[in-house]
C-alpha cells in the first residue's frame, strides 16, 4: 500500500510509515476495534483474585461495591464478638467484683465529705 502522506510504497499492515513516520493504521486495518470488557451479570460468588482465605470477604464485597478489608474487618468482629468476645464477657461479668457506687468512695465515714 501507499503512505498518503509521501506516497511512497510500504508493507500491508504496518502501522506506521517507515519513510515519514506518519500513522498507516486506519489505512491498513481499517477503525481500531478496541476489545469491549464484557460486564458478566452480578452474582454472589467467592472472589478468586482479592482472597485471603477462601475468597469469601472478597466475593460479598465485590457484590455489594464493598472494600473486601472492611467487609473482612466486619466478619473478624463479628466472629469475635459472637463467639470468643461473648465468652470474656461472661467470665469477666463473673470475675470481677462490682466496683461500688458513685459517692462511695468519697462518702467515707469520718471524712468531711466533700461535693
Ligand atoms: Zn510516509
Amino acid at each position: 500500500m501507499l503512505c498518503s502522506k509521501c506516497s511512497k510504497e510500504v508493507a500491508d499492515g504496518s502501522k506506521f510509515c517507515y519513510n515519514c513516520g506518519a500513522q498507516l493504521a486506519g489505512q491498513a486495518t481499517g477503525p481500531a476495534t478496541v476489545p469491549v470488557a464484557e460486564v458478566p451479570a452480578k452474582r454472589l460468588r467467592r472472589s478468586s483474585a482479592d482472597k485471603k482465605i477462601a475468597g469469601v470477604c472478597a466475593g460479598l464485597a465485590d457484590y455489594f461495591d464493598l472494600d473486601p478489608t472492611i467487609v473482612r474487618i466486619v466478619w473478624l468482629l463479628a466472629i469475635f464478638f459472637a463467639g470468643t468476645g461473648f465468652l470474656i464477657y461472661i467470665i469477666l461479668w463473673i470475675a470481677l467484683p462490682l466496683a461500688p457506687a458513685r459517692g462511695a468512695i468519697t462518702a467515707t465515714p469520718g471524712a468531711p465529705a466533700q461535693v
